[in-house]
């Protein structure tokens, strides 16, 4: 009987996709596992196969925990939590759930954007505190975004919705930045292509960051970018934290460099870059954007699936390469 491990418990469908081919299915409970946990837990058994969360860390000990283990089903798009380049070495696949995510990360973003833009946490927040005395002509005033310009750094699956939503609702302009030019954003959206990050953190009023976070991307909103945003524009963050310098975005949204700033992710999760909490002119979720019941579910279908193609025919459809 093929033995499945997952690290922590995701939606049923997923489990009892697995559990229907007759394999024996180990789920792991609700909380995040510490390394030594997940250690000790692989060595339980002869596992075939891993269903891990980006809240593990899945590298060299990890694998000689469980040399029975050949795949490594990562239940996210982003796969940044685990050392690819290591596992193709040994022979290990890795997979992860591209497409699952796209629209209610793109969703999300757009809320953030309306959220900070709009000021709702903010104006909320004074509500409940008792604070709001009559309707006020000067108060919370937010910025407009019909016909602004959006900037998109990391033109794939995400960075297309969000400006695809934009572009129709607001009928913002799209410009954007990625490693290599998308047909897509130029004809559907009359997007245009910048060749470097800095173009689009000069022109853009919004900027949304979608770049899978790995060695090219730590970092690739450090503070020198930073300064080079309108004190007008907006930076919002649904990627992976370590790809904005956190420290320098509080600097910048402290001293109203810019005029704020939406992430759901964050540099040091679960833990929050000193001073951003106390800031009004920022929105922050934690790490929340693929949460609907759908998106949650697909995504345990997809990782799911990736393992069954993988034990039953040897290739599962959304192999990772380093
Ligand atoms: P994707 O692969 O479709 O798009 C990523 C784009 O970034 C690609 O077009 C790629 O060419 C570009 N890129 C890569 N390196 C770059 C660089 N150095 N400079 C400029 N562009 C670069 O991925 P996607 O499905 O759109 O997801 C994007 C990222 O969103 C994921 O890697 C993941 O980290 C993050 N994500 C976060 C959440 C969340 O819960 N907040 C959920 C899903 C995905």
């Amino acid at each position: 009987m093929k033995k499945v491990f997952i690290t922590q418990r995701i939606p049923e469908v997923g489990i009892k996709m697995l559990q229907d081919k007759g394999y024996e299915v180990d789920v792991a409970g609700d909380k995040i596992l510490t390394k030594d946990e997940l250690i000790s837990a692989l060595k339980a058994k002869p596992y075939d196969a891993v269903l891990q969360l980006l809240t593990n860390q899945i590298n060299a000990e990890i694998f000689d925990a469980v040399p029975t283990a050949k795949i490594f089903a990562n239940y996210a798009v982003g796969y940044n939590n685990i050392d690819v380049a290591e596992a193709t070495k040994r022979g290990i696949v890795i997979t992860n759930t591209p497409g699952a995510l796209t629209d209610a990360v793109a969703d999300h973003t757009v809320a953030l954007i309306l959220a900070v833009a709009l000021r709702i946490v903010e104006s909320d927040t004074y509500l409940r505190a008792g604070k709001f005395h009559g309707w006020e002509p000067m108060g919370f005033l937010g910025a407009d975004l019909r016909g602004k310009t959006l900037g998109i750094l990391g033109a794939g699956r995400i960075g297309f919705r969000v400006a695809e939503i934009m572009k129709k609702a607001w009928d913002m302009n799209v410009m954007y930045y990625d490693v290599k030019k998308s047909d897509v954003f130029e004809k559907e959206l009359g997007a245009r292509f910048v060749a470097t990050p800095e173009e689009v953190l000069k022109n853009a009023d919004i900027v949304s960051v979608h770049v899978p976070l790995n060695d090219s991307t730590k970092h690739f909103i450090n503070a020198e970018r930073l300064a080079m945003m309108k004190p007008t524009a907006y930076l919002i963050n649904t990627s992976r934290g370590p790809v904005v310098d956190e420290n320098a975005l509080v600097e910048v949204l402290k001293s109203n460099k810019i005029a704020g700033a939406g992430l759901d992710v964050f540099e040091k999760e679960p833990t929050l870059a000193d001073g951003l909490a106390g800031l009004s002119n920022v929105v922050i979720t934690p790490h929340i954007a693929s949460a609907t019941f759908k998106t949650r579910s697909e995504m345990a279908s997809l990782a799911a699936q990736n393992i069954i193609d993988f034990l039953e025919t040897g290739t599962p459809k959304n192999i990772v390469k380093g």
